[in-house]
This record gives structure tokens, sequence and C-alpha cells, in this order.
């Protein structure tokens, strides 16, 4: 088989005192992501959708939040880190597929960046990674804005 598919989700809280971190860009916002290491909701999506297709477990698994090394931990150094497991197995990431659902802030402005920054951690080009935004329509918790969700699907091809 010369194509694996994976995907991924994670939700984390809001709070304040936090900076706003998804897709390895620091997002102007009065609240930010609660959480072990940076808290990137996107970034973490895409990890667990990586190691998804190849059945390698998820990032609880490789960065446990008991371990105080990954405290703040930065996600894009968690990102290659997977990354290189895929590449070591045979793997490079075809394309990747993501929604944000945030009820606030406006999201648009930073997916360009946002996609920069994990295509550049990936060694792939932007267009391979697709970021869309969306908001829950104030439903639910992420509605209230006591968090943020991400969920991603990813394409891996055999090198
Ligand atoms: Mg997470």
């Amino acid at each position: 088989m010369n194509i694996r598919i994976g995907n991924g989700y994670d939700i984390h809280q809001l709070g304040g005192g936090r900076p706003l971190i998804l897709g390895g860009v620091n997002i102007p916002h009065e609240l930010g992501l609660l959480g072990h290491s940076d808290a990137d909701v996107l970034t973490h999506a895409i990890m667990d959708g990586m190691l998804g297709a190849l059945s390698l477990g998820d990032i609880g698994h490789y960065f446990p939040p008991s371990d105080p090394q990954w405290a703040g931990a930065d996600s894009l150094v968690l990102l290659e880190q997977v990354n290189q497991l895929i590449v070591d197995r045979g793997w490079q990431v075809g394309n990747i597929d993501s929604v944000v659902v945030a009820e606030r802030p406006k999201l648009k402005p930073h997916i360009a960046q946002m996609r920069d920054r994990l295509a550049g951690v990936l060694a792939v080009k932007p267009d391979q990674i697709g970021i869309k935004a969306t908001t829950n329509e104030k439903l639910g918790p992420v509605g209230r804005e006591e968090g943020i969700a991400a969920i991603a699907v990813v394409l891996l091809d055999r090198k």
C-alpha cells in the first residue's frame, strides 16, 4: 500500500494569562489555550492524524502530560519529532486537511501564516496543508468560548 490516512481531534480550554497559539502562530487575543505544552490544538490534531495514519498511537504516548520535559513545549518541535517518526518509516505527508473550531477571534487573517509554519516543519509546500476555520454557532462549550477544538485528516505517501 502506498497511501495511508489518519484523523486527529483535539480540544483545549481557553483561559487568561496564556498566549493563543494555533498552527505555530501567536494570535493576538485576550484568552489563550490552557495545557501542559503550548496547547496548540491544531498542531496536536495534525500530529494525531499523522500518528494514526501509521497506527503509531497518539501524542499522549510520545509526549505524556506527566513528563515535565514537555511543560510549555513548542508544539512545532513536537511536530518535527512526529514527522521524523513517519519519515524514518519511509513515509511523508501527502496532504493535510484541517478545521479549527473557534467562536473568536477571527482566524482567517492568520491562516496563510499557519500553513507556511506547518509546511516548513513538515518540509512540504503550503498548498499541501489545508486549514479551515469555523465557529460553533454559539453552541456548546466551544460556542460559549470555553475552548477551541481542531480536527485534521492526514494522507501519507510512501517515499
Ligand atoms: Mg492537545
